[in-house]
């Protein structure tokens, strides 16, 4: 299936000037930009993107850590693209994420991870309406889509 996902660049990214090299990962895989746009997070927001995380200790340390900076929020669509972003994505743990993976080769740690990403079609639907407003994700077509995909794959 043809999804979208959405991806956060977190201010571990942002400060060590790492966007560029992220982002064209994304871009050399094949997955169309859609929206992007910067912003600034607060913790009313926050408590609810990582509402299964508010109870643990280190959610104080998270709410730092992701304010800490403007992020860039980035919409991606392709393919079965929720599942192929957490891949190129990796583990949690920057430590202990697939070399090869964004966290594993830009990232030594749990927290600072350098990107978010959806991890299920529902919490895509949920985190793309939660950061972009109507009309922020744009529907267009690239024109080289015959040379990433079979029409089988397309459909
Ligand atoms: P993921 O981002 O891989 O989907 P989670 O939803 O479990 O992982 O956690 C959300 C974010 O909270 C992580 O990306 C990380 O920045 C932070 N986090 C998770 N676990 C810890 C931890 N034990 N210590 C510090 N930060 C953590």
């Amino acid at each position: 299936m043809i999804e979208t996902t959405l991806i956060i660049f977190k201010p571990s990214s942002i400060a060590r000037g790492l966007v560029g090299s992220i982002l064209s990962r994304f871009e050399a895989k094949g997955l169309t930009i859609v929206g992007m746009k910067m912003m600034q997070l607060d913790e009313a927001l926050l408590r609810e993107h990582y509402a299964h995380l508010v109870d643990r200790p280190f959610f104080p340390s998270v709410i730092s850590s992701m304010t800490a900076t403007p992020v860039i929020v980035l919409a991606l669509r392709g393919r079965d693209a929720i599942a192929v972003v957490r891949m190129l994505t990796g583990a949690t743990n920057g430590r202990e994420a697939a070399p090869g993976t964004i966290r594993g080769d830009f990232s030594m740690s749990n927290q600072e991870n350098v990107i978010h990403a959806s991890s299920s079609p529902d919490d895509a639907a949920a985190e793309l309406k939660r950061f972009f407003a109507p009309g922020e994700i744009i529907e267009w077509t690239p024109d080289n889509l015959k040379f990433l995909y079979a029409a089988s794959e397309l459909q």
